[in-house]
């Protein structure tokens, strides 16, 4: 099992066509999100990879409710204890297993393969309890702080995670960097998932991690504003000016 570094302090686990983040600091092992069902050997590989043990993971962070980021959440708080963070909108998604919200494919082709391919809301998990609900706004005592930042659109209960000590974005769902950066494969409102866009991007960061796709190492929060920055109707007047 090979993890690979994103930044120093930061490993991507690969989970399938989702990716979980570790990030180690004085705290022990904070891990974003837990991947498609049965990958939960992806993690435990990656932990003792990095010389610990699974008792080391304290904390399990989730960007969304989706069962590609909270899948294979019930085995790995089982053998590891960990401690689960979830927005309450998406709470009761983890703790019945599902079935999960419709979601609309994003605009153009590819979301509609890949909605199609990848999500289905009546699909049925292992349950997960969450001990604690996240805040938009709260920065929560983890790793050295951990900003929460809401990002619904995608996903009702979806946040971005900014950690602050690495200046690194976790942006979930809010769009993934599979062909570069990218809508999301689909969403329950398409307006708010653009304000959400729009959101992260007026951020400050240097690296991102996304749930699909990969992360960028530096000068993301520029990448992301030139992708996100504008708001509509500067967007409009830009186009109908060339
Ligand atoms: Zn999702
Ligand atoms: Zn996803």
């Amino acid at each position: 099992m090979v993890v690979k570094p994103v930044i120093k302090g930061v490993h991507v686990v690969p989970m399938g066509f989702s990716n979980a983040f570790l990030i180690e600091s004085d705290d022990g092992l904070t891990l974003i999100d837990a991947g498609f069902p049965d990958k939960e050997a992806a993690v435990f590989g990656a932990i003792r990879n990095l010389g610990r043990s699974l008792g080391q993971l304290k904390h399990l962070i989730f960007t969304h409710g989706h069962p590609d980021h909270i899948g294979s959440a019930a085995a790995i708080v089982r053998e590891t204890g960990a401690k689960t963070f979830m927005h309450p909108l998406d709470i009761p998604l983890a703790e019945s297993g599902g079935p999960f919200r419709p979601l609309s494919p994003a605009p153009g082709l590819l979301g509609q393969v890949l909605c199609n391919l990848f999500y289905h809301p009546d699909e049925r998990l292992k349950p997960v309890a969450i001990d604690q609900s996240l805040t938009p706004g709260e920065i929560l005592p983890i790793a050295g702080d951990i900003e929460i930042v809401h990002t619904p659109g995608h996903c009702a209960g979806q946040v971005a995670l900014l950690w602050r000590p690495g200046r690194m974005l976790f942006a979930g769902d809010v769009c993934m960097n599979v062909i570069g950066l990218g809508d999301p494969v689909g969403f329950e409102s398409l307006t708010e998932g653009r304000a959400s866009q729009r959101k992260v991007a007026s951020l400050a960061f240097d690296a991102a991690g996304f749930g699909h796709g990969k992360p960028i190492v530096r000068d993301a929060s520029t990448r992301l504003r030139d992708k996100y920055g504008q708001n509509p109707e500067q967007e409009h007047q830009q186009r109908s000016a060339a």
